[in-house]
């Protein structure tokens, strides 16, 4: 069974869990955390990189130990050392420590205070109002505790939803491999992952291909299916091994865009469709378009689209969010597209708690085609991040100088990631800001303040002159972290009122903005510049996920920062 990336870092992160709550030395557990963040963000397969004997030294950030320990994972599926702490401690101990508010120290208080090894467990003792009574508990988190616990089994009843990057670690080489086989004349993805959503259910492959193609057995008998829940001529289906369901269906060349349309969904978006079709006494269908028994189209989906009257609508904007009635009335957005982009407006380096260098960063926009990069790491109040104080963000402007001066094609941009304090005040004086191309500002604290108060501080720290760009807006972690409490809407007229601009987060655990917050910028008149955060020269190609959003969003290239040449940009940066 082939190990997926993600399955490394899982097994590091769980290895870091559990070595926290036995109190184990801080820089072990760390080395742990960092090997998971490391593997999780390559682009390429590591198992693959095993099976082909290459040195995984070769990857940023691993040394020798750590390469022996992701062979042995990649090999057995799990570490030595993890097995036997779960042995010792309790299999159940990650499941306590993915509930909001309980870090691995929080649940050691309660591993070693009462004995609390699973969420069952944990729920009893805080009905019981046992937990209050523990040092660093209380009674407001003990039912904040309960709260979260609550909605815990409430997302888990919609079934599991893989982040679009991990659905697209699976798709991508088994769309490859469907590819390849003799027969084959169409495939795509269909649903929400062609729609870009930000994390996938159930994954729907079309195939068009001649009789007798072997594409079914093929599929079944792919390397990564665990089960097959069913084999058919035209579908089949299959649980992979992290989990995920994946459909094929075989379906006739006539009917291909038909089906691609009908299985692309959304499911709101077809039935809009499909009223349009009857007024115009039409049958739609995954067959095709049909006039009495008579199909009148269905190879493609333009064809499709056009016999109900509309052009051809872009996957993403298929939620039924006015893209039907934009259709009709000839106003779809011209929807931007990656080629469009041209810089990265928010990356991390070795300067602060980035992997890779100043300069290789550099090289890798320009091999992204890039015409600017700004170098935007964290300020001083951010510890744990190596945060810059005023000295050293000197010392880096010099050294962007000296780059800047023999880089050829790409214009690095002097940048610092804010911290924005409790107060909404910025930690760094104004007189190093003014030497700055750009500067973006982020909350990395506080995130249980009042919605009134995270607001408030939110739009203080936009009060500065010096800012820029306010960036992941909300907070969220996709699957992991709530947006924090915070009236989006204010901050956005008050970034519309100060000439600021908001941030499109690309790295696929944030994007943040979300889809509908992108949209709503849009109507606001704001511009959003679409950044990956990257934290190594792999990040830097998350763009692709913060494009899709973006475009779910309805963003045009004019809509978004990081589109226009530098000349160009720096006018929209001259605050009002
Ligand atoms: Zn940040
Ligand atoms: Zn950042």
């Amino acid at each position: 069974m082939p190990v997926h990336n993600s399955d490394i870092s899982e097994v590091f992160n769980r290895t870091a869990d559990y070595l926290d709550i036995k109190g184990e030395n801080p820089f072990r557990i760390r080395a742990y955390r960092n090997a998971a963040r490391i593997i999780g963000s390559l682009s390429r397969s590591v198992a693959d990189m095993v099976a082909h004997e290459e040195d995984l030294t070769k990857i940023q950030g691993i040394g020798q130990d750590l390469a022996g320990k992701i062979k042995e994972i990649v090999k057995t599926g799990t570490l030595p050392l993890l097995e036997q702490l779960k042995r010792e401690l309790s299999p159940e101990l990650s499941a306590l420590m993915e509930i909001p508010g309980l870090g691995p120290k929080r649940v050691k208080v309660l591993y070693d205070e009462m004995g609390i090894r699973s969420v069952d467990e944990l729920r009893q003792a805080a009905e019981e109002g046992k937990v209050r009574t523990l040092p660093g508990f209380g009674a407001k988190t003990e039912s904040v505790i309960l709260e979260e616990i609550g909605k815990i089994k409430e997302t888990k009843k919609g079934g599991l939803r893989l982040k679009l990057a991990v659905a697209e670690q699976v798709v991508e080489p088994l769309v490859g491999y469907l590819k390849k086989i003799a027969g084959v004349k169409e495939i795509d993805v269909a649903g929400s992952y062609r729609r870009r959503r930000e994390t996938v259910g159930d994954l729907d492959i079309l195939v068009a291909c001649g009789q007798s193609c072997p594409v079914m057995d093929k599929f079944v008998g792919y390397e990564d299916v665990e089960k097959t829940l069913s084999r058919g001529k035209t579908r089949s289906s299959v649980v992979f091994r992290n989990g995920i369901q994946v459909d094929l269906r075989v379906v006739p060349e006539a009917s291909y865009g038909a089906a691609l349309l009908y299985f692309t969904g959304s499911k709101a978006h077809n039935i809009a469709i499909r009223k349009i079709a009857q007024k115009k006494k039409l049958k739609i269908n995954e067959y095709g378009v049909f006039r009495g028994e008579k199909r009148i189209a269905g190879r493609t989906e333009k064809d499709v689209y056009k016999q109900v009257g509309l052009p051809w609508i872009e996957p993403e904007l298929r939620e039924d969010r006015g893209e039907v009635e934009a259709a009709q009335e000839k106003r779809l957005p011209r929807l931007v597209r990656l080629e469009d982009i041209r810089g990265d407006l928010h990356v991390h380096t070795t300067w602060s708690d980035g992997r890779s260098s100043l300069e290789d960063m550099a090289e890798a926009a320009k091999r992204l085609g890039y015409e600017y990069l700004a170098v935007s790491d964290h300020s001083k109040h951010v510890t744990v991040a190596h945060g810059l104080d005023e000295k050293r963000l000197s010392q880096q402007i010099k050294e962007i100088d000296r780059l800047n001066g023999k880089l050829k094609g790409l214009r690095l941009l002097k940048s610092i990631e804010l911290d924005i304090l409790e107060s909404g005040s910025l930690d760094l004086p104004d007189r190093v800001l003014e030497d700055l191309d750009l500067v973006i500002c982020s909350v990395h604290s506080k995130f249980n303040l009042s919605r009134e108060k995270q607001t408030e501080r939110i739009i203080r720290a936009m009060d500065n002159p010096h800012v820029h760009i306010f960036c992941h807006p909300t907070g969220r972690l996709i699957n992991e972290r709530r947006p924090y409490e915070v009236d989006l809407e204010r901050v956005m007229n008050a970034a519309k009122e100060r000439g600021c601009h908001l941030e499109l987060n690309a790295h696929p655990d944030r994007l943040d903005l979300d889809d509908v917050e992108c949209k709503r910028a849009k109507e606001i008149g704001l511009k959003v510049a679409i950044a990956t955060d990257a934290h190594s020269l792999d990040d830097l190609r998350f763009m692709r996920f913060g494009v899709g959003q973006a475009r779910r969003g309805w963003l045009e290239p004019e809509d978004v920062l990081n589109t226009k040449s530098w000349e160009e940009l720096e006018g929209f940066l001259k605050r009002y």
